[in-house]
């Protein structure tokens, strides 16, 4: 082994024990918070911990967690041994343990090198009347980097709702014991809550009309009946706590009236928008280059040219052939408005605008253009990039690449006898697979990377502004981790692992880039599969 990747490797596993310590305070501090009149028993095993972590992040200079250590350590310093936490110091050390657990986030862009993320901020609360099957999901659910507690009583999840609210409940429709009273215990939560939490209920008895009826009226999103499978449970999951952070649509007004554009301006703002105005229309060029809007809205009539001359004008770029156009004008002559929209646009709003009509119109193009724009770009087994796409973001990374002068690597993944999990579990047990992979790449790397299914069971990663070793060292811990994953068929569990090839770029086209990657990868299944090769070794 070189020097380099010697230290690289001294360097993982010392970032790892930091993180791994790291958790242990965060698992502590879960604990305290839960449940603050326990919390005295808790609070020397809490600081110790806190010291411990500061230990070793000054020693393998892990900066952020040594500086959040310490504050966590110094609070707790202020709570006197032998009583419950005090209230103040609540809030101080929750602030605190935030700072500590976004230093262990994966999907902000740290280093490669850094561990992964071990826990989103939000927790998932579980309520089942099934012991084994509650702790079952907590283990699975881990792996996916979710922070799921169990609870035994109503009241004490109620409490934990209030101190700490969950991204999802899950919820047997008997918990507590008597029929029905998990549906009770929900309806109960709820009133405390100005915005309902989403609950997934589950029953293995009662699958009526009227008991999915209650449970919807009571915020439940998805109802299990009879059995439920652990796999398509955190499948659920995932889709509840990425779905709810929709980001915002980023709509662009060309108005020559300053007075209607601010107004604009401020509606879209106001629903959670994000406005660009221009009152120019020789800015037009500018704005979609700057802005990448996803919906455009004209008005009609302009000094110097109209709304329909700039849509065709707009439409004539490739790019935003499909971006959806929305007239504004005074016009009320209906046949001239379907002049307009045989021109490229599609709605036609009349002012005075109403905010709420323009806030539904824009919501409604903009939901249809996201997911006929996901339909083109993405695959609709995993919802990653296709092959297609994938390809087409590896051209503009290596563009960007250039222009930069950093690094990038690009890295292919095949899972290991995967004709083999289908051939004895059943082609859905394969898909679930496939799904569970992708879940887990998404969870572990960076959001700047890109992570796409390349064919049946490869998947092709982008990584911007990484070295190989940094690629190949982040790429064989998903792998360990992932081979740890149990991967659930009905009552029976397996593993999967998956093979690796990494290469940096060079300088070369994306195309020569792709088939050393290809290579690195056809070495891994050569050396016996189950682990990462980069092209340079
Ligand atoms: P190796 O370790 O050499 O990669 O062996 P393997 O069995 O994984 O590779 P092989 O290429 O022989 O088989 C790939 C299998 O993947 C064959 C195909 O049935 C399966 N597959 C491809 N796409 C899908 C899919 O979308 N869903 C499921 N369930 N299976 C798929
Ligand atoms: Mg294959
Ligand atoms: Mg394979």
């Amino acid at each position: 082994m070189n020097d380099e990747s010697q230290k690289d490797k001294l360097r993982q596993h010392f970032a790892r024990r930091v993180t791994t310590q790291a958790r242990v305070v965060l698992d502590t501090w879960q604990k305290i918070h839960e449940d603050t009149g326990q919390s005295a028993a808790f609070r020397s095993d809490f600081a110790r911990a806190a010291d411990k972590l500061v230990r070793y992040a000054r020693r393998f200079e892990m900066a952020g967690h040594a500086e959040s250590g310490q504050k966590v350590f110094d609070l707790i310093s202020q709570w006197p041994e032998g009583i419950s936490l005090p209230e103040g110091l609540d809030r101080q050390l929750q602030d605190a343990i935030e700072q500590l657990s976004r230093c262990t986030l994966r999907r902000t862009d740290q280093t490669a090198t850094e561990a992964p993320q071990q826990y989103r901020r939000t927790p998932v609360y579980i309520a089942l009347s099934s012991e084994e099957m509650a702790s079952r999901l907590i283990r699975q659910l881990e792996f996916f980097g979710f922070r799921a507690s169990a609870f035994h009583t109503a009241d004490k999840l109620i409490e934990a709702c209030a101190l700490h609210k969950p991204e999802t409940i899950l919820m047997d429709v008997n918990y507590g014991g008597e029929p029905l009273s998990g549906i009770a215990t929900i309806e109960r939560l709820q009133e405390r809550h100005d915005t309902p939490i989403p609950i997934i209920f589950m029953s293995d008895e009662d699958g009526t009309i009227e008991t999915r009826l209650r449970a919807s009226r009571c915020g439940g999103e998805e109802f299990f009946f009879p059995a439920v499978d652990p796999g398509q449970l955190i499948e659920k999951i995932e889709t509840y706590t990425h779905g709810n952070t929709v980001e915002p649509y980023k709509v662009l007004v060309l108005d020559d009236s300053r007075a209607q554009a601010k107004f604009m301006e401020t509606v879209l703002k106001k629903a959670g928008m994000t406005a660009h105005i221009i009152t120019d229309p020789m800015q037009i060029i500018h704005a979609l280059e700057d802005f990448s809007p996803e919906i455009i809205i004209l008005d009609m009539y302009m000094p110097g040219c109209t709304g329909m001359e700039i849509a065709r004008v707009i439409r004539q770029q490739d790019r935003f052939h499909s971006v959806p156009i929305i007239y504004l004008s005074a016009e009320e002559d209906v046949s001239k408005q379907l002049h307009a929209m045989s021109l490229g646009g599609d709605d036609f709003l009349t002012k005075p605008i109403d905010p709420k009509h323009l806030i539904a119109t824009i919501h409604n193009r903009g939901r249809r253009a996201r997911s006929l724009l996901a339909l083109m770009i993405r695959d609709s087994l995993t919802g990653l990039f296709n092959h297609t796409h994938t390809l087409h973001l590896l051209d503009q990374e290596i563009v960007k690449c250039r222009q930069k002068n950093q690094s990038l690597c690009f890295a292919m993944i095949d899972i290991d006898y995967f004709k083999k999990v289908n051939d004895t579990f059943g082609h859905p047990i394969g898909d679930r697979v496939l799904r569970s992979l992708s879940m887990f790449l998404k969870q572990r790397l960076r959001k700047t990377d890109h992570i796409g299914r390349y064919g049946g069971e490869e998947f092709a990663i982008i990584l911007p502004d990484t070295r190989e070793s940094d690629a190949r060292n982040v790429l064989n811990e998903i792998r360990e981790r992932f081979s740890e994953l149990l991967q659930p068929a009905g009552d029976r569990e397996f593993n999967v692992t998956f093979s690796c090839g990494v290469a940096a770029w060079n300088g070369d086209s994306s195309q020569a880039l792709c088939e050393r990657a290809d290579r690195a990868l056809y070495r891994s299944k050569e050396q016996g599969r189950n682990c990462v090769t980069a092209a340079s070794e």
